[in-house]
């Protein structure tokens, strides 16, 4: 089933991301958690693929596995930066065969130390849409979105243009990096509309958890920190079960807030963490009774 069916579905959903493991060595563990996850009977879920290597190869299986054993509709990741066209090729080949119908099309960061090089065969997430198209015009394409603005960019206009070229490219819907306080997205959402992009855009929201996953996550996304979620680092970030618990509950309180002025799909960054997707679809259980089109 293509995601942006699920999407434009008349009930609200919550949708969920795993990431692949790095290492065949922790294949089976990851395996398992994000068997738990799909248990939940999330919307759809999404499977990362790591740029460079890595973990590009789990993704495939993971997603594969997910959608044929819990007939939940999964979005596989797929980067282009550090990737040759023959690499893209093989990769959409390796997706097509597993029956997955669904791609989020990433640029993916910059390897550090490098710029983004004319002679590399892709430069940005927008030739990556093209590629898939020609290679499967059925295939369900999504993209990603910065509320905050992406680091490469100069400005905000700047960035919603390239998002435009992204979308008329045939990106059929977008989710957007996680954010900590909704009123960045709304204004995001009103500025996206002004500049004449129609397609449905997704929420990214991040339960944070614990201190450490938190600075990991905001040095590589830029994303700012409200005084209101500072505080409650300040009193409980020294008490892993209580953060967790204060994460889920921040988390929570946004998505209500989020489906309360209407937007119908939110889309979590689980972690891998099942206990974190179970209590936030529990959270949510009464608002989420909704049947797959
Ligand atoms: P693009 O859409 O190409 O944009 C990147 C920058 O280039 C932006 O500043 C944009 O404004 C600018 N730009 C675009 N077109 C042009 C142009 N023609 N000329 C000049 N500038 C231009 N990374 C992974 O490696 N694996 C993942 O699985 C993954 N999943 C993600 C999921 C979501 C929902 C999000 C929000 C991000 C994810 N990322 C992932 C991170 C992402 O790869 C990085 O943020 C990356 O730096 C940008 O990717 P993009 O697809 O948004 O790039």
């Amino acid at each position: 089933m293509k995601v942006i069916d699920i999407i434009n579905s008349e009930n609200p959903t919550l949708s969920l991301e795993v990431f692949p493991p790095k290492v065949s060595a922790k294949y089976e563990s990851i395996e398992k958690a994000t068997e738990e996850i799909a248990a939940l009977k999330p919307g759809f879920m999404s499977v990362t693929y790591g740029a460079g290597g890595g973990t590009s190869d789990f993704t495939v299986s993971i997603a594969e596995n997910l959608e044929k054993k819990f007939d939940v509709p999964v979005l596989a990741h797929l980067s282009c930066i550090s990737s040759t066209k023959e690499g893209v090729r093989t990769q959409l080949e390796h997706i097509k065969a597993a029956g997955l119908t669904n791609i989020l099309a990433l640029r993916g960061d910059i390897p550090e130390g490098m710029t983004n090089s004319e002679e590399w065969d892709y430069h940005y997430a927008t030739e990556l849409v093209r590629e898939i198209k020609e290679f499967d015009k059925d295939i369900c394409i999504g993209g990603a979105c910065y509320p905050e603005v992406h680091p490469d960019s100069e400005n905000q206009v700047e960035d919603i243009k390239h998002l435009k070229e992204k979308v008329d490219a045939g990106c059929e819907f977008l989710t957007t990096q996680m954010f900590f306080d909704n009123n960045i997205f709304y204004n995001f959402l009103y500025k996206v509309r002004e500049a004449g992009i129609t397609v449905p855009i997704v929420p990214g929201i991040m339960p944070l958890t614990n201190i450490n996953q938190l600075k990991r996550t905001l040095a590589l996304s830029g994303t700012v920190l409200p005084l209101r979620f500072r505080y409650l680092l300040d009193k409980f970030g020294s008490d892993e079960a209580a953060m967790k618990q204060a994460g889920i509950i921040y988390a929570s309180e946004q998505i209500i807030d989020l489906y309360a002025n209407g937007i119908k799909n939110v889309h979590v960054y689980s972690m891998n963490k099942p206990e974190v997707a179970l209590k936030l679809m529990e959270n949510f259980s009464e608002i989420l009774k909704w049947q797959r089109p």
